[in-house]
């Protein structure tokens, strides 16, 4: 099999890999990217994207992500509508295998794989995703300004998520599936404190009502199995992400739940030559902008490696 041969290699296409091709294109890396399975990353399955600095009347995640496409592509990044399916990362060069079956070796990898937000599989959710159905409150919040809407899951990022949505929201449900909340006390304590939060102990959700506005209710059974329904326009899901970093966990440290662990203030790994950006490195602020902050850096981190 004929192995081609990179100079730098960028696995993934959300803020954090498209960043990461510009800034490595411009410092002449010549990079690759291979988009992934979900072209465009997380940010595809927001309606509107209000919080990312220079677009003041806000812009769709996906148009936000074909521009940050254009942009590579403009300094010359090549992009392949592909998925990186198996690495090698024991010795420099590194070997990766493509899902369509080539084999390539990679001076440098920069991985910006990010994570997934965990649904609980109903099909109304998937019905009304992006319309009233989030995994974001930074991203959508705003868009349920004096209305009710619910938070499910009982650890810090629903705590967090519920309270920030207290600051906006007429009334914010938070529906936990035990009579516990995981979160730290520090978080448990800004919900038990908010006087708009109503947390729903024991209860799980069977299904989202809505109409062609989106969302407007979900039906939910407590513990005795009796059935409550709340009026509700916006669901925001807070039981975990993913990490995509599955291939990498033979080569990459991680921590307990597969984030890949990141030098001190830099994107590198472990492996000297393969770098981390975005969300597949950061349990913690999960923002496009942060995410882009760090495949800026891991470009330049790439770009130091070579000097
Ligand atoms: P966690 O895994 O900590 O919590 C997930 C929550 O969702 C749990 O309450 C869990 O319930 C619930 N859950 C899981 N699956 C379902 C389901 N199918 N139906 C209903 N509920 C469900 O994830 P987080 O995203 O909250 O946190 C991830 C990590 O990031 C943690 O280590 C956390 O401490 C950290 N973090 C820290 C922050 C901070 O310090 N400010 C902010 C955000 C995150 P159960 O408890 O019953 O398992």
């Amino acid at each position: 099999m004929d192995t081609e041969k990179v100079n730098c290699l960028i696995i993934g296409s959300g803020p954090a890999g498209y960043t990461a091709a510009i800034y490595a294109s411009r410092a002449n890396l010549n990079p690759v990217l291979y988009e992934g399975l979900q072209p465009g990353g997380q940010l595809t399955t927001t309606t509107e994207v209000e919080n990312f600095p220079g677009y003041p009347d806000g812009i769709s995640g996906f148009q936000m992500m074909e521009d940050m496409k254009r942009q590579a592509l403009r300094f010359g990044t090549d992009i392949r509508s592909c998925d990186i399916v198996e690495v090698d990362f024991s010795s420099r060069p590194f070997i990766l295998r493509t899902g369509d079956g080539k084999e390539i070796s990679a001076k440098t990898v920069i991985v910006a794989t990010g994570a997934t937000a965990k649904y609980l599989g109903l099909p109304s959710e998937e019905k009304f995703k992006g319309q009233g159905v989030s995994a974001c409150a930074t991203c959508d919040g705003f868009f349920y300004r004096k209305k009710d809407v619910a938070v499910v899951g009982g650890g810090d990022t629903a705590c967090e998520e519920a309270a920030y949505l207290a600051g906006l929201c007429n009334r914010v449900y938070m529906i936990v599936r035990r009579n516990v909340l995981r979160a730290s006390k520090a978080m448990q304590d800004r919900v038990l404190n908010a006087g708009n939060i109503e947390i729903l102990w024991e209860h799980r959700t069977k299904e989202l009502l809505g109409d062609e506005s989106g969302v407007t209710g979900a039906l939910l059974t407590d513990k005795h199995g009796e059935d409550h329904l709340i009026d509700i326009h916006g669901f925001f899901l807070a039981i975990g992400h993913h990490p995509n970093s599955e291939i990498f966990r033979k080569y990459l440290e991680t921590d307990e739940l597969g984030y890949i662990i990141t030098k001190g203030k830099t994107t590198a790994t472990n492996v000297p030559g393969v770098f981390a950006a975005g969300d597949v490195q950061d349990p913690r602020y999960r923002q496009g902008i942060t995410a882009a902050a760090s495949g800026c850096m891991a470009a330049r981190d790439a770009e130091a490696f070579f000097n």
